[in-house]
């Protein structure tokens, strides 16, 4: 029969239609989340607010703090060399500052300015690897979906057939009301066991058997 898979996909569809409902009640309360990974790269798929939604927030998440780690090490590198310079002999700070010297500089001062030149490199070198690190982030992807469309969808073709029972049932009692075929609206009058035309039984005649 032609109607066998159509009536399991209206019943998968419907099944599916309560699911999507009673997810869409639930993550309001608690939304919920599962991480993957596809390609190298990590998803996650989960439900909130009312929407389905699919994100690479936990892959970001990631490049994040390898970023970090990648700072941190920077940065100790950079106060490593700082510490070492100010405990070496003056000679080796860098350039002599080119500026007259100031009466009112104390000792504070004139170290720092000696260190003027390393502490530039070091803001340099900082800003070269944020921006390598800017520029190999993964851009944000966000899809999301109302569970209210996917509901939808999903009760169209259970409703739809529904009408379709209701439309035809009426109007097969209809038909029998007028003493005409259920099926083919051959009149029966004549002959109430079988229709003559297409050899349905009417369910009056079939009870009366
Ligand atoms: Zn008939």
């Amino acid at each position: 029969m032609k109607r066998l898979p159509l009536n399991v996909l209206t019943v998968v569809s419907l099944m599916l239609c309560v699911a999507v409902v009673a997810q869409w009640v639930t993550t309001y309360r608690s939304p919920a989340y599962v991480e993957f990974g596809c390609r190298g790269v990590r998803w996650r798929a989960g439900s909130h607010g009312g929407r389905l939604l699919l994100d690479n927030r936990p892959q970001r998440k990631l490049e994040d703090a390898r970023h970090r780690r990648e700072q941190d090490l920077l940065l100790a590198e950079v106060n490593a060399e700082l510490r070492r310079l100010m405990r070496s002999p003056p000679a080796e700070y860098g350039p002599p500052d080119p500026r007259p010297p100031d009466p009112r500089d104390t000792e504070e001062v004139k170290l720092m300015r000696r260190l003027q030149p390393a502490a530039d490199e070091s803001y340099a070198r900082f800003g070269r690897l944020r921006q390598k690190q800017l520029a190999e982030r993964s851009p944000t992807v966000r899809r999301s979906v109302p569970h209210a469309a996917i509901a939808a969808a999903a009760a169209f073709l259970p409703v739809a057939r529904l009408f379709w029972w209701r439309l035809t049932t009426t109007r097969r009692r209809r038909l029998r009301r007028r003493g005409l075929c259920p099926i083919c609206g051959y009149d029966l009058r004549a002959s109430p066991g079988r229709c003559p035309e297409c050899g349905t039984i009417p369910p009056d005649a079939r009870v009366a058997a």
